[in-house]
């Protein structure tokens, strides 16, 4: 066996094993679906300024760049559709072998392909909101006002400033999903870190945590990450493949039926 095998193997006896695991998701999963990592290069924050939320509230400029940003955001992740390992975590989650999903990407992709406990840390583009007074808009309501020239859309109910439900930089993460997230961390006996590089915090002490409280942990990433050497099981290969193989070795079938209200595309990054 090889050391790749040997991890899948590894991996495979953890679940099986495990009570209450948890996945840990990052832009890695999603880049598997062609989401560009808008913080890697060709990524949308190569080519656009971030726009801060302070600014957003107080700049009539900066409103327009973040929704110049959104239109080429919303075309691109429309396209996306969930992978091999959104689809195995789905499957995991109904055959009562994983939890939750804890998440750091935004392009609602996990509960498209039908996973149902999913925290989004970072919020999501799934829907724009407005400030004021709270009102939903889909984005493809938006993205048609944008195309049809508006610089700012504005919410139609009261004229309050709209926004995606996206946390922008300069805005606090929702306290209640980090809460629980952290929570889960000190609950769990075997986390999933998958396609972060864990070092944006707070986000990236979550497994850690979980580790320092006695879970196994397991990092399937591209690159290395600075909690290999922690870890019990690392692969360095693309996660719809490996957890592929993983489920596979379980006997199970990756594809589930298509939820219920999951045919909503999912827009939009941040
Ligand atoms: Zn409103």
């Amino acid at each position: 066996m090889n050391s790749e095998q040997n991890a899948i193997a590894k991996i495979g006896k953890y679940l099986s094993e495990s009570k209450r695991a948890i996945a840990f998701t990052g832009a890695g999963i999603s880049t598997e679906s062609g989401v560009a990592d808008f913080r890697s290069p060709g990524g949308i924050w190569s080519r656009y300024q971030p726009v801060l939320f302070r600014d957003f509230l107080t700049s009539e400029d900066a409103r327009r760049q973040y929704w110049k940003m959104k239109k080429e955001g919303f075309h691109e992740l429309k396209m996306a559709k969930p992978n091999d390992g959104h689809r195995a975590l789905a499957r995991l989650e109904v055959e009562g072998m994983l939890a939750a999903i804890i998440t750091q990407n935004i392009d609602g992709l996990h509960q498209e392909a039908g996973s149902r406990c999913v925290l989004e840390l970072h919020g999501t583009s799934r829907y724009c909101l407005c400030l004021e007074c709270g009102a939903r808009f889909s984005p493809d309501e938006i993205q048609e006002r944008l195309e049809a020239g508006v610089e700012i859309p504005l919410c139609t109910h009261c004229g309050g400033l709209l926004k995606s439900a996206t946390i922008s930089f300069g805005q606090a993460l929702p306290a209640d999903v980090l809460t629980e997230a952290f929570d889960l961390s000190m609950s769990t006996d075997l986390v999933l870190a998958l396609g972060s590089s864990l070092v944006v915090e707070p986000a990236a002490s979550i497994p850690l945590q979980a580790k320092n409280n006695g879970a196994k942990l397991v990092i399937i990433n591209h690159t290395e990450t600075p909690l290999d050497r922690l870890a019990d099981a690392v692969v360095h290969q693309s996660i719809g493949e490996t957890l592929s193989r993983v489920i596979k070795n379980l006997g199970l079938e990756p594809q589930l039926e298509p939820a219920a209200g999951s045919g909503q595309p999912a827009v939009a990054n941040n």
